[in-house]
């Protein structure tokens, strides 16, 4: 199976990076990120990219078990990463997955995942990204998280390595 994993809030505890890379105390990547952003902030949309552009790649973990669950995964399967991350993002998101040893998996970058034919099941953290895949007939699977739990019809794993450990895959 060609499997795609989204990269922030699956893979990389994203948030944790950018809280300590510009002293904040978000817990949340709720959907729509940039209004809750603008509204908790009072900044604007730009300055809200920015943060996320600027993120200490040092200050990124992994999210637990996860290149324990990769090895598994790749075990099985044809493993790459599909993530929406801009230009600039990818700048520390490469240093990240260098230093993690992560930089084996292929990554290719959409900003309209749900479109792409390259996967044949797409693992997320982002319910808006599941609505549109269910819409175009697409296999989407959610990683649980405090963000996606108001998508109950979607199906969702605890973690990576739960998604490893199914037989689902
Ligand atoms: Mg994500």
């Amino acid at each position: 199976m060609r499997l795609a994993i989204d990269l922030d809030g699956v893979v990389f505890n994203h948030m944790e990076g950018l809280n300590k890379t510009h002293g904040l105390h978000l817990e949340y990547e709720k959907e729509g990120f940039p209004y809750f952003f603008e509204k908790i902030l009072g900044v604007e949309y730009p300055v809200v990219k920015g943060m996320f552009e600027t993120i200490n790649p040092d200050f990124v973990p992994l999210f637990p078990g996860v290149k324990d669950a990769l090895r598994k995964l790749n075990n099985w399967h044809h493993i790459f990463f599909l993530t929406s991350k801009t230009p600039k993002m990818m700048e520390w998101t490469k240093k990240v997955l260098q230093r993690e040893g992560l930089d084996i998996f292929p990554v290719m970058v959409s900003e309209q995942k749900h479109l792409e034919n390259c996967y044949d099941k797409l693992v997320e953290d982002c319910g808006q990204t599941w609505v549109l895949c269910q819409q175009a007939h697409k296999d989407c699977v959610l990683i649980d998280r405090a963000w996606n739990r108001d998508f109950t019809h979607a199906p969702r794993y605890a973690s990576l390595g739960k998604l490893a450990d199914s037989g689902d895959v």
